[in-house]
């Protein structure tokens, strides 16, 4: 296996203008990092009736103490008011919320004889809401250490482990009988007993990694092998450990799945996948698997741009093609501090969802406690789901129309291989002493873009980590290489171009009657770091859409502005101006 060698950060890399050059990557071997299961992929359970239904999505997570002094009614008529037509309640795992008969299924020391979760789910029936039932199995009590003390994660010490944050609990194994036998009672309980539309499960993949009795013999068993001490990848057991543990989540997944749809054939469950990109499961088997996802990245924390939403959407969308897919927003402050009943500012809530659903995540706003100590976020989130309620047909997508694989480039005619920066490789040389900085080797022949064509693919291969360091010190002409390369490979007109002053986001997706385009103005002094303290307007922006081919535009409509723009049709090109965005403008051409 040829790895290309890391360069030093030092490394400077010579860009030049060339035309006609080719480069290929045919005697470079590559090994991408094979992550799968080892097992092939089954065949997808069927799609419940519901999934494709909700539009915008609340839920609620109870605190223990929360029965008998929560206000019911006001969660109900605020489902109502925002035109939430799907809610996910909190049902048990680390709290029962409900009369369970299940042995050590913790009941709340304030539930009394009361059936909270029960209450809420017929409240939310009425409304005509899809209604899932929210468990997390990360957290157990004593009396459950003290009965079965082979459910509790141990480290690697042999002890069992303490809740990081509430220390009189135990975390649990996640890969024993804790989660196969225990949380499956539990799930089929709460299935039998309410026949929700789906069970949703948080913090259900361990937390870190669990030298149990059962995980010690059953990792043993598959592989040989001890488990791992160190989290280095180039260690065999490491790397089989990574494997193994994604094929007990599965079968875990696999297994609850089958056991509530034995009870309720119409529904499901949803084990909460977190962040996409950054999941350490198979996005692709959980593309599979799945015919609904939650996408878990609440609001932006430390350097996060206002766009990683969007990007969130754009990779669960990549693993899951156009199954519905949902961005839980939170309405409090995500820091690592993680003060739970904060609200976040208005602008910044609305920025964020603005980017998710863009990107095509339904949004679901995720409130921690029952009672709220902090009521400023409730008109703000109203307001946005009442909009989106508005829009909601222009929100139902049939299709992206930008294009992500490559698979639709055409051939062109010369067949010549073009683009428009190449680089080549200067080595590394001191910074210090200042006598010292010269380039050792003025020009190299080593080639730092390796662009290919294949067929009718087009690739381009940077052996070198331009993307990181172009986030790290935004050099502008890492972004020009990085822009050329997109429209080198993508081979074609663009296919929408929005001119004006400021920073958008911008996608293009198709529903049955119309064509939508997204502009979310993150134009803002706190794009780079948030939160938003205010919504700053920009000016106009000149939209040019390329129309797909036997598209007939009707009708040209500003969702959020609500009037017509100027437009303008030259030959398959259809332009529009759009005098001002505020947060989130939609262009919609109705077919
Ligand atoms: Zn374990």
């Amino acid at each position: 296996m040829n790895r290309p060698a890391p360069l030093n950060r030092r490394t400077f890399v010579k860009t030049t203008c060339m035309a006609g050059a080719a480069a290929g990557i045919g005697n470079a071997r590559l090994s991408w990092p094979l992550l799968r299961a080892a097992e092939e992929p089954a065949l997808a359970p069927p799609k419940p009736s519901w999934v494709d239904r909700p539009m915008r999505w609340a839920q609620l997570t109870l605190v223990e103490d929360d029965p008998g002094k929560f206000d019911l009614a006001f969660w109900l008529d605020y489902f109502r008011r925002t035109r939430s037509d799907a809610v996910c309640l909190s049902a048990g795992g680390c709290v029962a919320y409900y009369p369970t008969q299940v042995p050590f299924h913790h009941r709340s020391q304030w539930l009394g004889d009361r059936d909270v979760f029960g209450e809420l789910v017929a409240g939310c029936r009425k409304l005509g809401m899809v209604v899932i039932a929210r468990t997390d199995p990360h957290a157990t009590y004593n009396d459950v250490h003290q009965a079965h003390p082979d459910w509790i994660a141990v480290d690697a010490e042999g002890r069992p482990r303490r809740h990081w944050a509430s220390p009189e609990m135990w975390i649990t194994c996640a890969l024993g009988p804790y989660n196969f036998e225990f949380m499956t009672e539990v799930k089929k309980e709460i299935m039998s007993r309410y026949r929700v539309d789906a069970i949703f499960i948080n913090r259900w993949d361990g937390s870190g990694i669990c030298f149990c009795e059962h995980c010690r013999r059953n990792f043993r068993e598959a592989n040989g092998l001890e488990l791992p001490l160190s989290n280095n990848p180039q260690d065999p057991a490491r790397r089989a450990y990574i494997l193994w543990r994604q094929q007990r989540l599965f079968d875990l997944w696999r297994l609850w799945d089958g056991e509530v749809r034995k009870i309720n054939p119409d529904s499901c469950v949803i084990p909460n996948t977190g962040g996409g990109a950054t999941s350490s499961l198979d996005m692709k088997r959980i593309g599979e698997l799945a015919p609904t996802l939650i996408a878990d990245r609440q609001a932006r924390r430390g350097l996060a741009p206002p766009w990683m939403n969007g990007k969130n959407g754009k990779e669960f969308r990549a693993a899951m093609g156009r199954k519905p897919i949902v961005g839980i927003f939170s309405v409090g402050l995500e820091e690592p501090y993680r003060w739970k009943d904060s609200v976040q500012s208005e602008a910044e809530i609305r920025l964020w969802v603005a980017d998710g659903v863009a990107n095509g995540l339904r949004p679901w706003f995720t409130k921690f406690s029952g009672v709220l100590h902090d009521e400023r976020w409730l008109k703000p989130v109203e307001a946005l789901y009442r909009r989106y309620a508005q829009w909601e047909k222009y929100l139902r997508h049939e299709r992206p129309l930008a294009r992500v694989g490559l698979e639709d480039a055409p051939r062109i005619i010369n067949g010549a291989r073009r683009v428009e920066v190449a680089a080549t490789l200067i080595p590394s040389y001191p910074d210090l002493p200042m006598e010292k900085v010269y380039p050792r080797v003025p020009k190299t022949d080593i080639p730092q873009v390796y662009p290919r064509e294949s067929g009718r693919s087009r690739i381009v291969y940077f052996p070198w980590d331009i993307d990181r360091t172009f986030l790290e010190v935004l050099c502008a002409d890492h972004l020009k290489l990085l822009r050329n390369a997109v429209a080198w490979a993508t081979n074609e007109d663009p296919l929408i171009t929005v001119s004006g002053p400021g920073v958008l986001d911008v996608t293009v997706w198709q529903q049955r009657d119309s064509l939508t385009v997204h502009l979310v103005n993150l134009t803002n002094p706190m794009m780079m770091k948030g939160p938003v303290r205010e919504l700053i307007p920009i000016g106009e922006q000149q939209v040019r859409l390329r129309l797909p081919e036997g598209a007939r535009p009707r009708r040209v409509r500003l969702l959020a502005a609500d009037q017509r723009p100027h437009v303008q049709r030259i030959g398959s090109y259809l332009h529009a101006t759009v005098p001002s965005i505020l947060d989130h403008e939609i262009v919609v051409i109705e077919l």
